[in-house]
């Protein structure tokens, strides 16, 4: 029999690559090996849990075993793959050497705190990332008394969504990040500003355009010390300040790696024959939109280019929700700097529309009611990768 497809990782990629793959070829031999428990869940529900009251095991929809079964494949848990060497196509995995006949990438994205945490208070400061990640912090609540006071670090994606599940949870939450208004990377200003209201007449603390400078142990709590001389008081610390794709493990086979991850073409395909990447963990033709449709369709085109089709992958214009009830905001952000942004509406409701010189449409940011003009602008704006 022939070295197997091998595919690192368990996360929305690696799995959904196995479902594409198995839905194509009932008999193609598939190999799984994933650092975590390998339970199928959905990542973005982890942000909607604690309003919620969610316990982790119900946000697993399959384990391990229920998805080695559905695919009839072999799945390796809590197993960490240290290094890939191309010559002999072999993985290593601790002492064991493993052949591969082809190997996928689904590495993800790693939390990267911007600061060291001291061990004194490491057992108070968590990062979401993953199941196992909110069921320890699930699990840390739930030893607090109702209320339990949580100190948010970054107005991102993944540190606003945490910030008003959590307030809806019953917690009390405060939010720390150094830009001026939430979501910088997400919204032009004037929206941000109007999340950042909604958010603080919802309740959360705000504590825009400040860092941390350092986090201390102060009895059961941590002092969180912002730059401006405040010190904030938490039970629990919950840092969001961005994912960094790992590369790690593609670095010990010499694929090309950057910041943005590993660097792949609209096949998925590394520089190394036989090796592609998917997900968070890659940089497809210059873009890591790190997001749950472009690693759909990456998984899709790649199971028909591994099935004896090759197939390049395309993004759409496919815009991000963003999981804020306190003020709902849609956003596809323009690929290149507009040369305006054109901003309608009022109050909680506004459009921006992210404009070339010749008035072409390159993106835009809805917030409020006006979330509902996102189908219409989808279809007039430009695909993410054509
Ligand atoms: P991951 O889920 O990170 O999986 C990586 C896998 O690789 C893991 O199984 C890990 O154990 C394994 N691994 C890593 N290194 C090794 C190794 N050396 N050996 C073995 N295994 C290894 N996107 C949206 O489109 N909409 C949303 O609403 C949305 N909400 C989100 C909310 C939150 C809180 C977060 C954190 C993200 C959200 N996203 C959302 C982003 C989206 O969830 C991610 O883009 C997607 O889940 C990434 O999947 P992945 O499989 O690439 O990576």
């Amino acid at each position: 029999m022939s070295d197997p497809l091998i595919i690192v990782g368990s996360g929305m990629a690696g799995l959904g690559l196995a479902r594409q793959v198995r839905a194509r070829d009932a008999r193609r031999a598939i190999t799984l090996i994933t650092a975590d428990s390998g339970a199928d869940y959905s990542k973005p529900l982890l942000s909607t849990g604690f309003a919620k009251g969610m316990p982790p095991e119900r946000l697993a929809m399959r384990s391990p075993i229920d998805v080695a079964d559905a695919f009839q494949m072999t799945m390796r848990t809590h197993t960490r793959v240290d290094g890939i060497d191309p010559r002999t196509q072999t993985l290593s995995i601790g002492a064991e050497r493993l052949p591969y006949g082809e190997l996928v990438l689904a590495t993800g994205a790693a939390p990267s705190p911007p600061f060291t945490v001291a061990d004194e208070v490491r057992d108070r400061v968590c990062t979401i990332n993953d199941l196992d990640d909110y069921r320890d912090f699930y699990a840390a609540l739930s030893r607090r008394p109702q209320g339990a006071r949580v100190a948010i670090v970054g107005a991102g994606l993944v540190g606003c969504e945490f910030a008003d599940d959590l307030l809806a949870g019953g917690h009390r939450v405060a939010l720390v990040a150094p830009e001026a208004a939430p979501l910088a990377r997400l919204l032009p200003p004037a929206l941000g500003r109007v999340l950042g209201e909604a958010m603080h007449d919802a309740g959360i603390d705000m504590r825009l355009g400040r860092t941390v400078a350092s986090l201390q142990r102060d009895g059961e709590t941590v002092a969180l010390a912002l730059d401006d001389g405040e010190t904030l008081p938490a039970d629990l610390v919950l840092i969001a300040t961005g994912l960094a794709p790992r590369t790690a493990l593609a670095d010990t086979a010499g694929l090309a790696v950057s910041e943005a991850g590993i660097q792949t073409d609209r096949y998925l395909a590394t520089a190394q024959p036989d090796i592609h990447a998917l997900g968070d963990c890659a940089c497809v033709a210059g873009l890591n939109a790190m997001y749950v449709q472009p690693l759909q369709a990456s998984a899709k085109a790649l199971a028909a280019t591994l099935t004896g089709t090759p197939t390049p992958v395309a993004y759409g214009a496919w815009p991000v929700l963003v999981k804020t009830p306190s003020c709902p905001v849609v956003a596809l952000p323009p690929r290149q700097t507009p040369a305006r942004w054109r901003i309608e509406g009022e109050g909680d409701d506004l459009s921006a529309l992210a404009e070339d010189e010749n008035g072409h449409l390159l993106g835009f940011a809805l917030t409020g009611a006006c979330v509902r003009r996102k189908v219409e602008l989808a279809r007039a704006a430009p695909p993410l990768l054509p």
